[in-house]
């Protein structure tokens, strides 16, 4: 739609002007800094940091009932800036200016609602978000969009040269940042870290095919992380995991997104997500509590975290009630399906703290909680979920795990609604679709492939004596129909069918 035609009460807002002033403030030492240049941890205390925007208060002068319309009206433009999360320029990229704006398409997938045979089976109705419908096949778009458009900023505005981006990575964050960085003409050029043998292939082929350096180690993703840190404390590289806080804030969009397709009715929400390295389920109470803070919506939904037995550090510390006896525990992770939240010592864990203490002390102590569940309970729901419509991975399937555990233990009164994400396309996951039908699980993962849940093609030859087309070999038509007819006799009486 052109501008000429929006409402006058909106017309001028459509497109965002760059306002505001951002600093990273130290979530420990309290302490800021500008955002000028490149920073991950707190110089003065090495604490992880968020990003704040000094001059929010300005955003109050509009009512919550005004910003929903600019944001609805918004989605109506066409200005390819506008297109994915910087729909809410104000919320997660004030200072930007909308040239800098980095779009391959990320943002607004799709909320498909569960059918009443998964309804029935997770025990209340719920949606998957997904997220897997993002450029490279999972939520991580969201946030490197967001970083590399800071980045093409400061590289085109800012006098920055050129930049080394690097990320350690289960998975999807080295094929995101590959991705992003593989659109810059110049100024950018990537290099991803991961652990050898602990990404399947279809993940290792994106950074590959994106051309970006892929360097594998042993170990598991939190020895990436760790050197990782080391390069950015050591050599000029930029981060690109979700200790860079522009991460955090281009998942902002996930909740902003949730809240403008329920109308901003998100109250009997129960938005769920698999946990790693906790970026995601920072960012998401993050985004909700701005939409709250600016009168968007006016009641917070609930968060749902979920974390695998294999892999449980968050759920482990939240077991605790009593906050001030909780004590933050480092897990060694064992093999897990849902391997990219396979995290040990999530690095957003000081985020989450603080984050779930002003959640709870607005939304009350169940507005966020944290679910455990088994590796066969996170493929059993995957492949439920799959077999009823969906795309989920097996991140996916651990928050449908997770969900259904929270209504079996409880935890979700009748009226909750599920939204659940879905955080990467399933084909990024399918070996462990495969291992499960071929019942090829290594013991550790613990898990018995369901006979129901199994799934294997059949080869149909046709009987003794008909012959059969062979690549390069032309056929003679009578041959062929021998073929034909004998081949689908076969497949029909397989199948059950009657001439
Ligand atoms: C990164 C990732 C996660 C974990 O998210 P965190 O922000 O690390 O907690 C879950 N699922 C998928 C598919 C991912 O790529
Ligand atoms: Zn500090």
């Amino acid at each position: 739609m052109k501008i000429l035609d929006f409402p006058d009460s909106v017309r001028d807002r459509i497109v965002p002007k760059v306002s505001g002033t951002y600093v990273y403030r130290c979530l420990a030492c309290q302490a800021s800094f500008d955002v000028g240049k490149l920073l991950y941890t707190c110089p003065q205390c090495r604490s992880v940091l968020m990003i704040e925007d000094r001059d929010w208060d300005r955003l109050k002068k509009t009512p919550g009932p005004q910003w929903r319309q600019i944001f609805d009206y918004r989605a109506m433009i066409h200005e390819p800036a506008l297109k994915g999360i910087y729909r809410f320029h104000e919320l997660l990229g004030a200072i930007l200016p909308l040239e800098a704006v980095i779009y391959l398409g990320e943002g607004h997938t799709p909320v498909v609602q569960a059918n009443g045979r998964l309804k029935d089976w997770a025990g209340r109705p719920f949606f998957f978000k997904n997220d897997g419908q993002n450029p490279s096949a999972s939520f991580k778009d969201r946030g490197m969009a967001s970083a590399f458009s800071y980045l093409n900023d400061l590289i085109t505005n800012q006098g920055l040269g050129h930049v080394l981006a690097v990320c350690a990575s289960t998975g999807d964050t080295s094929a995101a940042a590959a991705l992003y960085a593989s659109y810059f003409i110049q100024g950018v050029t990537s290099a991803v870290l991961l652990p050898h043998g602990k990404v399947t292939p279809q993940q290792l082929s994106q950074p590959l095919g994106s051309g970006a350096r892929v360097i594998e180690i042993p170990g598991v993703f939190d020895d990436c992380m760790k050197i990782v840190e080391y390069l950015a404390e050591q050599y000029p590289v930029a981060l690109m995991n979700s200790k860079n806080a522009w991460r955090i804030l281009g998942q902002e969009s996930y909740s902003y997104e949730i809240a403008q397709v329920f109308d901003y009715n998100v109250t009997d929400l129960v938005v769920t997500v698999p946990i790693g390295n906790a970026g995601n389920i920072t960012a998401v109470m993050a985004g909700f509590l701005k939409l709250y803070d600016l009168g968007i919506i006016t009641q917070l939904p609930w968060i749902l975290g979920v974390q695998s037995h294999h892999a449980d550090p968050v759920y482990r510390y939240y077991l605790e009630p009593n906050p001030e006896k909780r004590v933050f525990r480092p897990v060694t992770v064992r093999p897990s399906v849902a391997q990219a939240a396979m995290i040990g010592n999530p690095v957003s864990m000081p985020r989450v703290v603080q984050l779930v203490e002003q959640y709870r002390s607005i939304g009350g102590e169940k507005a966020v909680q944290v679910v455990q569940v088994t590796e066969q309970e996170i493929m059993d729901a995957m492949l439920m979920a799959n077999r009823n419509g969906h795309i989920a991975c097996t991140q996916g399937g651990e928050c449908l795990a997770g969900f259904r555990r929270a209504v079996s233990q409880g935890l979700l009164p009748e009226g909750k609604v599920g939204v659940l994400d879905a955080t990467a396309h399933a084909l990024k996951f399918a070996v462990f679709q495969e291992k499960y039908f071929e019942d090829r699980f290594e013991p550790e993962f613990g898990i018995e492939p369901k006979m129901e849940l199994q799934n294997r093609p059949v080869l149909v030859r046709p009987p003794e004596g008909v012959p059969c087309p062979r690549p390069g070999t032309a056929m003679d038509s009578e041959s062929f129909r021998a073929f034909v007819t004998a081949t689908g006799d076969a497949i029909a009486s397989i199948l059950g069918l009657r001439p």
